[in-house]
């Protein structure tokens, strides 16, 4: 389904804008107001005529977003979900030290962006498969969240992790986009190697990625070393096996020079046993990967659980004894519901509580 929302001057790269625009030093003029001064309308670009400012906007939707709930304060992590203008809900995170895994400083501020409203890929144990895929998100909507945090925070962010709902590689085109705005000098400016890729694994993406010559990070959610395991919670494996998947990530890891990271999160019972971590080891010799260990989130209406702490530590030694680099995430953020997708499903499931309450009421 296309989304029926007008696409923002966001969405547009110099290159776009300059063919819109003339004389073409008229482009870099608007990129300065979006990105520097980060103004709020076209009406505020005070330097363009006012016959452009008004073709403006009559040909472009400007991107803004209400902000709904905040939750977290400064100096720990902040969540924020933002209401777009269709009335769809997203969520970001901002993470005050990213994981020293990003290869980032402890003053960096990350942000952990979405990318689609919902997801269709349905892992079993995740907050934002539950309730079904709506739309893919435009690249200025990928884009907005990084500045409306920038400016509900105050703070810089220097590092970009699209972890967040939905999956990045599904929706390829508008990230791409959006990641050409956040990189280039004209836009935000962040460097390549500080924006990760986060996917569940869809190998062809994979590929068509380790074409692209831009060096961001690929981080690929594995939670799983086995096809049996890894089928039990995440149904992806079916159209891309593990093996297909390791031949993707050798293929990109190759061709990039770069080391991969695999993400898995522990979950009880379920993938934490010491045969996985062997298999798991096997994978990252193989691909020249490092691990990220999760412990699980408690997701509200999954009975999924993270293993106790000497579990962890018993699955993150047996990867270290194989020389395998590897972090045992003790990650931030748990008091607020900090895994991907949490606070848009809580609000979701409390606006349709209330509508249907205010239903029963009339
Ligand atoms: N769709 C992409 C990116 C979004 S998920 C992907 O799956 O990689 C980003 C990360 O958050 C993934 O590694 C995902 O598995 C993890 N995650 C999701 N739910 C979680 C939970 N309840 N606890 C811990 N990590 C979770
Ligand atoms: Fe989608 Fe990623 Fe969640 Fe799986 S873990 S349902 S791919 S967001």
């Amino acid at each position: 389904m296309r989304s029926l929302i007008r696409p923002a001057i966001q969405s547009l790269l110099l290159s776009d804008l300059e063919k819109e625009l003339h004389p073409a030093y008229r482009a870099q003029q608007v990129a300065d107001w979006l990105y520097r001064q980060r103004v709020p309308s076209f009406e505020a670009m005070t330097n363009l005529p006012q016959q452009l400012r008004t073709k403006l906007t009559e040909k472009f939707a400007f991107e803004q977003f209400e902000q709904v709930r905040v939750l977290g304060s400064k100096d720990t992590t902040q969540k924020f979900l933002w209401r777009l203008r269709d009335g769809n809900l997203v969520e970001s995170v901002l993470i005050p030290a990213s994981p020293a895994l990003y290869g980032t400083r402890s003053d960096r501020r990350t942000i952990c962006v979405s990318t689609q409203v919902g997801c269709a890929y349905g892992c079993k144990f995740c907050a934002s498969g539950l309730e079904g895929w709506t739309r893919n998100l435009h690249a200025s909507e990928i884009v907005q969240q990084l500045i409306a945090a920038e400016s509900a925070s105050g703070e810089n962010i220097d590092n970009v992790v699209f972890m967040g709902m939905g999956e990045p590689l599904a929706n390829f085109d508008n990230l791409m986009r959006a990641i050409a705005i956040i990189n280039a000098p004209w836009g935000l400016g962040i460097g390549a190697r500080h924006i990760t890729i986060s996917t569940s694994g869809l190998a062809p993406q994979i590929r068509q990625l380790a074409q692209n010559p831009l060096q961001v990070r690929l981080a690929v959610s594995l939670h799983g070393a086995t096809d049996e395991v890894r089928e039990r919670i995440m149904p992806v494996n079916r159209k891309y096996n593990v093996a297909t998947l390791l031949d993707a990530c050798d293929y990109y890891a190759t061709r990039k020079k770069q080391r991969i990271t695999f993400e898995y999160i522990l979950i009880n019972g379920m993938n934490d046993s010491d045969e996985q971590a062997r298999e798991l080891a096997k994978h990252c010799a193989r691909v020249g990967a490092k691990v990220n260990l999760i412990p699980y989130n408690t997701v509200h209406g999954l009975e999924w659980s993270r293993p106790p702490r000497v579990r962890q530590e018993r699955f993150h030694s047996i990867l270290s004894d194989r020389h395998i680099d590897a972090t045992l995430r003790r990650e931030k953020g748990h008091d607020i519901d900090a895994a991907c997708g949490q606070l848009r499903l809580q609000t979701v499931r409390s606006d349709r509580a209330a509508v249907a309450d205010s239903i029963s009421a009339s």
